[in-house]
């Protein structure tokens, strides 16, 4: 299984980019001498050839043969049919499988949907769950850090997008101390040690018969083999490049994640990446009922004909806190923007001087209000959860208690909601 293990060592790793790459450069390098420093600098780690022939055959192949076949022998229905199906397949047991699933334990499925994304999952030419979700669990962990986040946005788009899969870079490094449940899980042992047939049947085999069935061949292999590939993969990137640069951050501003409802639409609901990174074992990334994403409601709607189950959801109140916190800072940023507007205007510019500098000060002592109130509240909930906790666990409560302190719970829950509406209040008159 040489030729497996020296593939999936290719598959997973890194790229340069510029200031980054330099940064790097230099921290390794900082006790040589200047000379060898320099010289350092401009070294690449070594391309993994494997992974920068797949990606550009297909590419190229896919702006050229697809146009071509299509303008000279047209696509069937049952070409495009199979293409979509694919497509779906593909995306889904990435986001359901690979990451919700494996990456992130945020749900448990019956072993005939892990198999369908196991298959489904190698086809779409991502490398094995063990790699996948050992890369994916890293990030999370580093996320943004230069060194050691596989696919940091800090380092750049192409690199956060595809590059860091070309090169031998130190933070691709497969290292799978990190996912000691998967290693125990004999269908992704299975995939792990037969990764190279398995995606030769699944990417040659599959759209071949496909196309047999439908009286197109190399339709259905042009459309459901090539360009399948070469946009699903391109799909999934754009998880790790475009939802770290474009887009809001709701929920928190301690890393590059963002929500984006553009992305979340051709992700399968992947692009709402700022709730995802606050709270990675929830198995919604879309949490609001109205945000697009289909992998949550796939997930939901396999739950009623049992494939599914134990799914985690991230307590309300905690989410109400990301928020209300989030709208804290902004509207701090924001009191402080005016307060220095206003300090270092010449006072004859100033349209009614003493109204407006009370008028800034009145909003800054009832944000300041609602801050004291919000961190009571926090701390009220903290208490009464604690307390819940505790009845639950020595499991002697009195029905009628249990119902009281989840009636009192949800409405600690309820008092935040109003104040976010106050708060957006209070932003709008600083606007
Ligand atoms: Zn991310
Ligand atoms: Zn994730």
């Amino acid at each position: 299984m040489l030729g497996a293990r020296k593939f999936l060592a290719d598959v997973v790793r890194y790229p340069r980019n510029s200031h980054l790459h330099r940064h790097f450069m230099t921290k390794s390098t900082v006790s040589i001498s200047p000379s060898v420093d320099a010289s350092a600098q401009n070294e690449m780690p070594p391309r993994l050839w494997t992974t920068t022939l797949l990606f550009s055959i297909s590419m190229l192949a896919a702006i050229t043969v697809v146009p071509w076949y299509g303008f000279t022998h047209g696509f069937s229905v049952g070409a495009w049919a199979w293409y979509a199906f694919f497509l779906i397949a593909n995306g889904m047991s990435i986001t359901g499988g690979y990451h919700r699933l494996w990456a992130h334990k945020s749900y448990d499925a019956h072993w005939i949907l892990r198999l369908f994304f196991m298959i489904f999952g190698t086809m779409s030419l991502q490398n094995s769950a063990f790699a996948w979700c050992s890369g994916h669990r890293t990030h999370h962990l580093k996320v943004d850090d230069v060194d050691e986040d596989p696919y940091s946005i800090k380092r750049g788009f192409w690199f956060a997008h595809i590059g860091w899969m070309l090169r031998e870079y130190p933070s691709g490094k497969p290292d799978f101390t990190n996912i000691p449940d998967l290693k125990r899980d004999p269908l992704l042992q299975f995939q792990f040690k037969h990764y190279v047939p398995l995606a030769l049947i699944t990417n040659i085999g599959f759209p071949l018969l496909a196309g047999w069935s439908v009286g197109d061949l190399w339709g259905t292999f042009i459309l459901a083999g090539i360009l399948r590939l070469v946009v699903q993969h391109h799909v999934t990137f754009f998880i790790n490049s475009l939802a770290h640069m474009w887009g809001s951050r709701p929920y928190t501003d301690s890393n590059t994640a963002r929500d984006n409802p553009v992305l979340a639409f051709i992700t399968y609901g992947e692009g709402y990446h700022n709730f995802h990174h606050i709270f990675a074992h929830d198995y919604r990334n879309g949490v609001r009922w109205w945000q697009f994403d289909p992998t949550k409601w796939a997930i939901v709607a396999l739950q009623w004909v049992g494939l599914t189950r134990r799914l985690k959801r991230t307590p309300p109140f905690q989410i109400q806190r990301a928020l209300l916190a989030m709208q804290f800072t902004r509207a701090q940023e924001r009191l402080a923007r005016a307060q220095e507007k206003l300090a270092t205007m010449p006072a004859h510019e100033i349209h009614a001087p003493t109204s407006r500098h009370s008028h800034v000060e009145q909003l800054r002592q009832r944000i300041a209000h609602e801050y004291e109130h919000f961190l009571a509240a926090v701390a009220d909930w903290a208490k009464v959860k604690e307390q819940w906790l505790e009845q639950k666990k020595r499991e002697v409560i009195e029905h009628w208690e249990h119902a009281n302190l989840q009636r009192r719970l949800k409405e600690i829950e309820q008092g935040l909601r109003m104040q976010r509406r106050r708060i957006r209040v209070l932003h709008a008159q600083l606007a």
